[in-house]
């Protein structure tokens, strides 16, 4: 039997993973599973799976996630060293699916304990690539990437040698204004932008997708995780998200990695790894489709693809202000305190300021470094915001 936790289990892909897992329940045993205020939904999968533990991040809820499972023989727990300790119960597969910087510690727990860690948080190597990547390799733990466009690259790498790579090309949908006028982006609402085209996602990521932070963010996971240089890494818009991503060789042959909007078959490529099993993902008829369109994207419409390239060449500790100041923004956004568009001068303008301090680039990236970092960031966005 193989064990099996999930960290984030009520979210998106908490969820896609929890139905994987019910269709193999033979052969796995649920260890723990964590989540956030859903605590209805969290004690139902934890007591239909047979859990160990279910964690709630949040300490309010306790009592509520103990009356949830009272009777159950499952245990409750709840805060961040909860969290922590269920990452640190043995497994031999963890899903790494908190959305934000808050999946980093968890991730690094796990993968402390030698788990094999199935990583969908991508803030983890954004914000610490170089301790994330070396804490595995010191544990003898593998990473397996879960962003679908991590894992086409990833799969299209199977058996070949990385120094024959001469680019990879990852895809984006273009998001919920990929057609609107650019003038009218500083008025689009939060409800607007959290409507993905193709994909069904949490609410945080479909706000990147629309203004690309998302994949600002995936092109300094793909360099971290693969050690590309950032002139190999492009990013198209490919309306369809139909091909997730390719891979061109030095002999100019390009793999490319196409399949529905459907993160059950990156999640479950993860979970059977290095088989491939069944999975409940629809195969393409191609004929319907017809046609295929790609684009280059528009820099002045996602500021934040430019940005990602500048996190790139300066690395250290560029990537956890970034994706703070980031996550700050989103969360004015979303509160509907700043417009769409500010979070991009937000950003730019945290991340100009704080890059100029030596020490961002230079400082040894450690958990501490990173969360000050992380702090230093937030502070410099609600400073802006006037909050
Ligand atoms: P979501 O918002 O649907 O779920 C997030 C999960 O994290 C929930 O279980 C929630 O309870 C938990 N959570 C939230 N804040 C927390 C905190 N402070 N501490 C502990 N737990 C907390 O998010 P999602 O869309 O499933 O995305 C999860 C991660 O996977 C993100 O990093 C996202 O970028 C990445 N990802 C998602 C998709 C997708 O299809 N949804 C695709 C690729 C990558
Ligand atoms: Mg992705």
């Amino acid at each position: 039997m193989r064990r099996v936790t999930i960290l984030g289990a009520t979210g998106s892909i908490g969820q896609n993973t929890i139905d994987l897992i019910r269709r193999q329940k033979s052969q796995i045993d649920v260890v723990a599973l964590t989540g956030g205020r859903n605590i209805e939904q969290l004690a139902k999968d934890a007591i239909e799976l047979g859990a160990e533990i279910a964690v709630t991040a949040y300490d309010d809820l306790l009592q509520e996630l103990r009356e949830a499972l009272s009777g159950s023989g499952v245990k409750a727990s709840a805060g961040t060293a909860a969290l922590n300790e269920a990452a640190a119960q043995p497994a031999d597969w963890i899903m790494s699916a908190i959305v934000g910087v808050a999946g980093l510690e968890p991730g690094l727990v796990a993968l402390k304990q030698g788990a094999t860690l199935a990583l969908a948080n991508k803030e983890t190597l954004v914000t610490a690539g170089p301790l994330v990547l070396e804490t595995a390799r010191r544990n003898d733990a593998k990473i397996l990437p879960v962003d679908s466009e991590h894992s086409a690259i990833f799969q299209a790498l199977q058996g070949e040698d990385i120094a024959s790579v001469s680019r990879v090309i990852i895809t984006a949908s273009g998001g919920a204004f990929r057609d609107w006028p650019i003038e009218s982006l500083a008025s689009a609402t939060p409800e607007q932008a959290a409507k993905h085209p193709n994909w069904s996602m949490g609410q945080r990521i479909t706000i990147d997708s629309a203004s690309m932070f998302n994949k600002a963010l995936e092109i300094i996971e793909t360099r971290e995780y693969f050690d590309f240089l950032p002139e190999q890494i492009e990013v198209i818009v490919h309306p369809e998200s139909l091909v997730h991503a390719l891979v061109g060789f030095r002999d100019g042959g390009m793999m490319a990695h196409v399949g529905p909007p459907d993160m059950r078959h990156a999640i479950g490529y993860a979970l059977n790894w290095p088989q491939r099993l069944d999975l409940p993902v629809e195969s393409l008829d191609l004929t319907s489709i017809g046609s295929l369109t790609f684009a280059q994207p528009d820099l002045t419409r996602y500021p934040a693809l430019r940005l990602a390239r500048e996190v790139m060449e300066m690395r250290g500790l560029t990537g956890a202000v970034f994706n703070a100041a980031k996550e700050r923004a989103l969360d004015h956004f979303i509160a509907q305190r700043i417009g769409f568009c500010d979070m991009n001068v937000i950003v730019e303008t945290v991340l100009e300021q704080l890059s100029s301090n030596e020490g961002l680039i230079d400082t040894e990236i450690t958990l501490d470094t990173v969360r000050e970092a992380d702090h230093l960031a937030r502070q410099r966005v609600d400073a802006l915001v006037g909050k």
